[in-house]
């Protein structure tokens, strides 16, 4: 079977366009490689050629696939006008299976011009035909309830309305980057932001066992799974966190012990991100949303990165990001009870306005250059392969 596939933003990349087409095509092949696909580009367009047994599973990818703005089940046909009007009719039958009547348009284009009928006379041909069979459909050409199009190239393409894709740029086209992950609702929902404009993502997660529960990890585990279909695949690093922790907890006054760990966090993240050859930090900082994460607060927790850090959640309220997370899947995995953060190490009276040359004084003081260059050698590594 053959499914026809829309790119949206990526044809206006100009010189680009072939890569960004070129990295379209790799990732869906990497998502249905075990139903062995078969893709062809022209002109702007992907032809997806699979076995009738992957349906299901093609569309569940092409629906979560970054780049793809629409797709479509197509029947390829020989061109000529009977095989054409054939295909047509079996559109118009399938809308009606589920609709019972309607409207419709023919939306022809003829790129090979040796073909007899000129597009506009392919429409009215078929339209006509069509009328003349399913007396329920009729013709509105402004807002019809079904669009049939007729692709007269190498060979003929025939579709319907087919069905949304996420929209974004395909993943890995903007490089890669390091998305601190947490069970909470916000980071993943941040990460999944990101991939949509093309970042790959690396998830690190910070476990401060047994000051966090085994079951914390379970959690990101699930997430990232979870996000392992539109990422493309991702791995996830397990930074084994507790040292650290407790040489702050140790070291330093208690209100700051919240903003030197995501401090730790982050240049822990950013010299992850050196091995790995990331470009950024991704974090699901939203501005004022609690005491870490006001202006003045993330200034300090952004100032040990050595990568710039991005925080696509930054702008938008909690009930729009739980709006996200719902769509996309992860909502019911981050609510589950198991906190990251825990109580042992987040001061009762957080600072809301550190001072930053203080905080920075306070963070040298801490000598964590070992302790973190420790957790890093330490790590886990696990790959979630595209699903
Ligand atoms: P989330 O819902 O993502 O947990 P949050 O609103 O609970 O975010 P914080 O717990 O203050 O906010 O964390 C802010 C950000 O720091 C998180 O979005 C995440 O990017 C990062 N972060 C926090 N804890 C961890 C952790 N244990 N491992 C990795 N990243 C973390
Ligand atoms: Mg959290």
């Amino acid at each position: 079977m053959f499914f026809l596939i829309r790119v949206g933003e990526i044809s206006l990349k100009g010189g680009n366009r072939g890569y960004f087409e070129d990295k379209l095509v790799r990732n869906i092949k990497r998502r249905l490689r075990p139903f062995k696909p078969k893709l062809t580009l022209s002109k702007g367009r992907v032809l997806l050629e699979i076995q009738d047994a992957a349906e299901n599973a093609s569309m569940g990818v092409l629906s979560t696939t970054f780049g793809i703005v629409g797709y479509a089940k197509a029947t390829v046909a020989e061109k000529r006008i009977d095989d054409v009007r054939t295909a047509v009719f079996h559109e118009v039958e399938c809308f009606l299976e589920t609709r019972g009547q309607g409207t419709f348009k023919i939306a022809a284009r003829r790129s090979d011009k040796s073909f007899p009928l000129t597009s506009h006379e392919i429409a009215e041909a078929i339209g006509d035909d069509i009328r003349a069979r399913f007396p329920e459909m009729t013709v509105d050409v402004h807002h019809p309830d079904l669009v049939v199009h007729v692709e007269i190239r190498d060979r003929a393409y025939v579709y319907g309305n087919g069905a949304g894709g996420p929209g974004g740029l395909p993943v890995g086209v903007a490089g890669r980057g390091i998305l601190l992950l947490s069970g909470g609702i916000d980071s993943p929902v941040s990460g999944y932001l990101m991939a949509k404009r093309g970042l790959a993502i690396e998830a690190v997660y910070f476990h401060t066992y047994p000051y966090t529960a085994e079951e914390a990890l379970g959690k990101v585990k699930t997430l990232v799974e979870k996000l392992s279909g539109p990422c493309c695949g991702l791995n996830l690093y397990v930074v084994h966190f507790t040292e650290v922790a407790l040489a702050i907890r140790r070291g330093a006054p208690r209100p700051q012990t919240t903003l030197l760990m995501r401090a730790a966090m982050m240049d822990c993240a950013s010299r992850i991100g050196g091995l790995r050859g990331a470009l950024c930090l991704v974090t699901g900082e939203s501005l004022s949303q609690v005491a870490s994460q006001t202006a003045q607060s993330m200034r300090f927790t952004g100032s040990t990165s050595r990568l710039p850090v991005f925080r696509p959640l930054i702008a938008l309220d909690k009930e729009e990001i739980v709006t996200t997370a719902k769509k996309i899947g992860t909502y019911e995995t981050s609510i589950l009870p198991f906190e990251d953060c825990c109580t042992v190490f987040s001061p009762e009276k957080p600072l809301i306005r550190p001072d930053f040359a203080l905080m920075q004084h306070s963070y040298a003081g801490l000598g964590l250059d070992g302790p973190v260059s420790a957790s890093i050698a330490g790590m886990e590594r696990f790959w979630y392969p595209p699903a």
